[in-house]
């Protein structure tokens, strides 16, 4: 059963901090993927942390003031349909099962936004999610405003309901951190099983499949995002997807996946040796991407800035390329000459939640953001090194990134996915014992 407290507290909070006003919180559409088959729904992460609802075809609305309250627009049951799509919750239901005030049909919505809307001074949306919302809204509106020699005013102000949301969001309640280490969970125990299930000779696609049973068996409704599972030269391919290469004895594997639980992604990254052993070159590079994840990690913790961690990975990392002869000069000539990302490209994490890189802004006021407990987000340093002028070929298409989800706590972080090891004896022990 779903727990209604928590998304009660959250719209109880957003009205809070809305004072008076209307917002308007549609779900997501489902969409068509071809003639009549639509693609596997997903609801919108903001309906979704508001409500707990998962059916399509429904909107929240919610009024501020004196006697706040939420009202929820959803499907009516309908026999014929639930015959064929399965069951709805009905509007009475629905409103009872998840805690609302007041809920309506779906189809009642046209006709009744316009007096929710009418003397209300503030409107609060998501404009230019969606075309066919945005004039939906205006439509209300304008009938609204079409109303003023009746002495009915319109909301004369419209602010944007995800500035407030996303500040909320940036900082998990309970419920959100329970569900996010569950995804973690599950998909730390996905990289395991990859681990003992690789061969050389297997095709990439055989461990995303391996992947995609342990997330599925475990409840996991959805991966969070596609799972890279790249081998040899593919690791450094930052995006890699088509995941149908024959693996060789002597390439490493990178797998860069996550499940999606109850809404909460999971971004979990783990490199390994398809042989299980680790060549000399492939053991130094990856050393020093532990030792980078390791130094940015010990930087999550309330009050440092976003970029601490980053900047703590590009230092290990800066000297690393150095020590290994990749790059020239001292560590400090090669992070102020931006010379190491030849090698390391991208940021050190993002912040993870119901959306995999998560609402939230990374500054405040021109500022990188302090952290704060309650916090999530991945740290996730790689180094990826393709052939090039001056780079020695035993480094040739290693790629590594090792990549935990990180929960800023009282007094540092704790790692949900620890479970699945990364040091390196650990996991040769471990695709040892698999054979
Ligand atoms: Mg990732
Ligand atoms: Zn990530």
């Amino acid at each position: 059963m779903h727990e209604i407290e928590p998304h009660k507290a959250r719209r109880a909070r957003l009205l809070a901090a809305m004072g008076a006003g209307v917002a308007i919180v549609p779900t997501a559409p489902e969409r068509l993927r071809n003639r009549d088959t639509d693609y596997v729904y997903r609801f919108d992460s903001y309906f979704f942390y508001l409500t707990g609802f998962p059916e399509p075809e429904a909107v929240l609305v919610l009024v501020a003031g004196a006697e706040p309250r939420s009202i929820l627009f959803c499907r009516e049951n309908n026999p014929e349909r639930e015959l064929w799509d399965g069951r709805r919750y009905g509007v009475e239901a629905a409103r009872e099962a998840f805690g609302i005030d007041e809920a309506h049909p779906v189809a009642a919505l046209d006709e009744r936004m316009p007096a929710l809307l009418a003397d209300q001074p503030t409107l609060f949306f998501a404009p230019g999610l969606d075309a066919a919302w945005d004039a939906r809204v205006m439509g209300w509106l304008n009938q609204v405003r079409a109303q003023a020699r009746a002495g009915v005013v319109a909301p004369s102000d419209i602010r944007d309901v995800r500035s407030i949301l996303d500040e909320m969001r940036l900082v998990k309640d309970a419920l959100e951190i329970a569900t996010m280490r569950r995804a973690a969970a599950v998909t730390a125990g996905a990289h395991i099983r990859a681990m003992r299930a690789v061969r050389p000779d297997m095709v990439e696609y055989e461990i995303e499949a391996e992947l995609l049973h342990e997330f599925r068996r475990h409840g996991a409704q959805f991966p969070a995002y596609w799972p890279i599972v790249a081998s040899g030269p593919n690791a450094c391919v930052l995006h890699y997807r088509a995941n149908d290469r024959r693996m060789r004895d002597g390439d490493l594997l990178l797998i860069d996946a996550g499940c999606e639980i109850d809404g909460y992604a999971a971004d979990v990254t783990r490199t390994f040796p398809v042989s299980g052993r680790f060549s000399g070159p492939q053991r130094d590079v990856y050393e020093m991407v532990l030792a980078a994840q390791a130094a940015a990690a010990a930087q999550v913790r309330p009050g440092a800035h976003w970029t601490a961690p980053h900047d703590a990975a590009v230092a290990v990392i800066a000297q690393g390329l150095v020590d290994l002869g990749l790059c020239a000069g001292t560590r400090d000539a090669v992070i102020e000459s931006g010379d190491y990302k030849r090698f390391y490209m991208h940021r050190t994490g993002h912040w993870l939640g119901l959306d995999v890189h998560d609402a939230g802004d990374y500054k405040q006021a021109g500022d990188w953001r302090p952290l704060v407990a309650g916090m999530t987000l991945t740290v996730e340093p790689g180094c990826y090194i393709r052939p090039g002028e001056g780079v020695p070929e035993r480094f040739w298409h290693i790629g590594v990134r090792i990549e935990d989800d990180a929960l800023v706590t009282e007094t540092g972080c704790e790692l949900f996915s620890a479970a699945a090891p990364k040091r390196v004896a650990d996991i040769e022990a471990l695709m040892r014992d698999a054979r």
